[in-house]
């Protein structure tokens, strides 16, 4: 799943950590200390770094500031001690989370998991594509076949709350709850309004349509038009 690579000097903790995050899924490499791990950590550029703290080289703030030097690896950081400052003072230096020993492979990966999921989204393009559209939530732009939909703001948010959910019949109450925030009232009619303008802006009508499909009695499904 994941290029891991742990810099850890303790062998029974290293050898059970690398143990359990390969059966995992995750590819680990390992150091046992400060100076290989950051040379490793630059010549096989990992997915996630796990970073003792007490190392026999170099401290650990020291290491982190280093590694931070050359790359903008996650780093997860684990130490034995519950030491407040120099959690504080690693997170400072950059580190993206941290363990307190003892820990299990088990949490380690949840943590690995989080961690990439998190700095993933950061850099992930957010757009949503179902066939020919391309809606963009964060620069609140919307395509179709390249062409720019000139879209109101609920428009837009109706459009980007079904794509992102393409394939799947939305209800006409989920709608009102999330798009329109209603959750306790609103009328069926105000979606039915608005579905058609935005059938009108992408071209079709509900008799022919393309991407909107009105599900009689549920509600309503974008998916990309067949062939
Ligand atoms: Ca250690």
């Amino acid at each position: 799943m994941a290029q891991v690579l742990l810099i850890e000097d303790d062998p029974a903790i290293r050898g059970a950590l690398i143990r359990g995050l390969t059966e995992r899924g995750h590819a680990v490499d390992s150091a046992a200390a400060a100076l290989p791990g950051l040379e490793s950590a630059v010549t096989n550029r990992p997915d996630l770094v796990v970073l003792d703290l007490g190392l026999p080289d170099l401290d650990g703030t020291t290491v982190l500031r280093m590694l931070r030097g050359v790359s903008a690896v996650p780093v997860i950081v684990a130490t034995a001690r519950d030491d407040e400052s120099e959690i504080v003072a690693v997170l400072d230096a950059g580190a993206d989370d941290y363990l307190v020993k003892p820990f299990s492979a088990a949490q380690l990966d949840a943590r690995i998991r989080a961690v990439l999921r998190r700095t993933g989204d950061a850099v992930a393009d957010p757009a949503v594509v179902v066939g020919g559209l391309r809606v963009d939530p964060r620069a609140r732009e919307a395509s179709l076949d390249g062409v720019a939909l000139d879209l109101t703001p609920r428009e837009f948010s109706l459009l980007h709350y079904l794509a992102a959910r393409s394939g799947q019949v939305v209800s006409k109450r989920e709608l009102l709850t999330e798009v329109w925030q209603l959750p306790y009232g609103g009328a069926d009619k105000t979606v039915d309004v608005h579905l058609s303008w935005l059938r009108r802006k992408l071209g079709e009508t509900a008799q022919e349509p393309r991407y909107l499909h009105a599900v009689r009695g549920v509600g309503v499904r974008i998916s990309a038009p067949q062939g």
